[in-house]
This record gives C-alpha cells, structure tokens and sequence, in this order.
C-alpha cells in the first residue's frame, strides 16, 4: 500500500517505567521509536533512568533509535563552548548517533553550529509539524504529549492532519505510566495503547528521524 504522511514518537529521558513498559507495546505493535538518553544521569525529577548500554541493547534487538540527550541534561544554552563540545561530541561516540535531542529543547545559534559538527538532525520542543523533506534538519519541530494535551482521540487527530496534509509529525513522550501520575510529562499507558492502535491502521509510516531522513 502507497503511505503518507510519516510519524515518529520519540521519548525523552530514558525512563526505566518506559524502558519496562512501553518497549514491549511497542514489539506488540512492531512499531519502532526513538529513545533521548542522557549519557550519564541517573535520575530525573526523581524518576530512575536506565543506562545507555541498556537501551542499546534493546534497540540492537527491536531496531530502535537511540539518540543523544547531553551527558548530565544541563540546558546546552548554559554551557560553556568547551562543556558543550563535550556534551555533544561523547554521547555522538558512544551512542554512534547523528540525531540529537536538546535538553529541555534549549538551542540557539551558537548550539546549533556546535551541534552541526556532529549531527546530522536535531528535535527542538518547538511546537508544530514538519515538511516531509524538513526546511532545517538542526530544528525539528515536535508536539510534546503531556498530561495537559494528550488524550487518544486529540492525538489521533494530529495524526489525521499529518496523513490528509503529507506532513512529517515528531510526537515527543517523557513518563510513561500505568496509573495516573502527577509528573506533568506523563501519559497513561492505556492512551499510548489506543494510540498506536489507531497509527497502525493509517496508511501513515511510523519510522525513525534516522530513517526518515
Ligand atoms: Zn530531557
């Protein structure tokens, strides 16, 4: 069947819930996603993160992507040329990625270049849809699902758009949980579920940004 439109569900951070829980629905749908992993931080707003080395080894297995997050998660906007040379250039070794996701979405120029000597794409929190072939590959837009916007029938709908408009929707997750969380970045399990039900009937591909570029 031709496709149209693409779609790409990214989830930030690395989170062990996620790792856990949504790796298997994932298999379930034979849908792969992509995976933001700080290289070196072992827990965000108190929620444990599992290793990069982890994460590697089930994307060797699922063909998921695993892209580079920072180091330590700082906003690369704060640091100093030489810590951000350092932030960018270890994860791209260690992770042998030419994706990147900014940390808190934080870029400007001055990321940006540094960054370009590395990657190849980058994901901003900046909201919106992309061209199928993106205008700028260092400033990828995204809608970012939270508590506060993603029910299943809302995220649906943007999935609609991306099929009637042929766009290219990056949709970004952080926590992923069974019972309802009071993380602001999180989303229940059952919705993912009842999402991915609906994606996987469009005639929409669900890839990878390093596949899809
Ligand atoms: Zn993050």
């Amino acid at each position: 069947m031709k496709t149209r439109g693409a779609l790409t569900l990214v989830f930030d951070d690395g989170y062990t819930a996620v790792y856990e829980q949504v790796i298997p629905l994932l298999r379930q749908y034979g849908v792969r996603a992509v995976f933001a992993v700080p290289l070196n931080t072992k827990e965000i707003e108190g929620q444990a993160i599992t290793s990069p080395q982890e994460w590697l080894s089930i994307a060797a297995r699922d063909g998921h992507e695993i892209v580079a997050h920072g180091i330590t998660h700082r906003s690369f906007t704060a640091l100093s040329d030489r810590e951000l040379a350092q932030e960018l250039s270890e994860p791209a070794e260690t992770l042998r990625t030419s994706t990147l996701v900014y940390p808190g979405g934080a870029h400007d120029d001055r990321v940006v270049n540094a960054a370009k000597k590395h990657f190849k794409a980058a994901r901003t929190v900046v909201y919106g849809l992309n061209n199928i072939r993106p205008e700028d590959q260092m400033r990828l837009k995204t809608i970012n699902f939270s508590k506060r916007n993603f029910s299943v029938p809302r995220a649906n709908i943007h999935a609609l758009r991306v099929l009637f408009q042929n766009k290219w929707l990056i949709e970004t997750y952080h926590m992923v949980s069974c019972q309802p969380s009071t993380l602001k970045h999180s989303v229940l399990l059952d919705d993912l579920e009842g999402h991915l039900d609906f994606i996987t009937s469009l005639p929409t591909k669900i890839t990878t940004i390093e596949e899809h570029l």
